[in-house]
């Protein structure tokens, strides 16, 4: 594989302590209070499975949740909480899972973080980008992106910035409802975004209509 010791998955840091745990000014219960983000499903086969087997009930909730426009907070709260209580080493799904396009400073960046040249990572460790030819993501091999090793990530402290911040629940300033499609796709791969959307069901008390 790629050049580099290992040093750390993405995740290794601690995602940011909740700063607020009661929703009711936001017109929703405390999350805390009713044990919302309680025990989570981490089982990546179970978590795609049920994903499949409710895929009318989730288009149902996406549905109810573009009808209503909720407040983002307690949304953002939620998934803070759920982070919390998920070990990303233990998963690294997304590195798998997701194509990580890479802006030229990230290029530099990771070309530093490895002694070479930008056009060595260039060369070595992208390829174009599909949907665009002039821009490049990182290669995959059949065990997800060239720089994961394991669950660790090569580059943990020259990781791009998609890295950084997915599953993009609670740092997104963007609200829920601009970008309900591509969080409820990631719900079937990412134990993090199937138990924010679980909990968040109980929590605006959603019930699902019966077929
Ligand atoms: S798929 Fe989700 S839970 Fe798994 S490592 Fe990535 S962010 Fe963490
Ligand atoms: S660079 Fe690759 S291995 Fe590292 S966090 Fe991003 S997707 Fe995962």
């Amino acid at each position: 594989m790629c050049p580099g010791s290992l040093r750390a998955h993405r995740f290794l840091e601690p995602p940011p302590k909740p700063t607020c745990t009661d929703t009711t000014s936001h017109g929703l219960p405390s999350i805390h209070k009713r044990g919302y983000a309680g025990a989570v499903l981490t089982d990546l086969v179970q978590i795609r499975q049920l994903t499949e087997m409710h895929r009318a009930d989730t288009l149902a909730f996406q549905r109810h949740l573009a009808a209503h426009h909720y407040p983002d907070g307690p949304f953002r709260i939620l998934a803070r909480t759920v982070e919390q209580q998920i070990d990303c080493t233990a998963c690294a799904n997304c590195c798998r899972q997701t194509r990580v396009s890479l802006s030229e400073a990230e290029i530099a960046t990771i070309a530093r973080y490895l002694e070479i040249e930008s056009s060595e990572v260039v060369r070595q460790y992208t390829i174009p980008d599909a949907d665009n030819s002039s821009a490049r993501v990182l290669r995959h091999s059949k065990d997800g992106c060239v720089f994961l090793d394991g669950n660790l990530c090569m580059v943990y402290e020259a990781r791009p910035r998609a890295c950084q911040e997915f599953p993009h629940l609670s740092v997104s300033t963007r609200s829920l409802g601009s970008r309900m499609s591509s969080v409820f796709r990631r719900a079937g791969f990412c134990p993090i975004v199937y138990n924010v959307l679980e909990s968040y069901k109980k929590l605006i008390g959603y019930h699902p209509h019966p077929h």
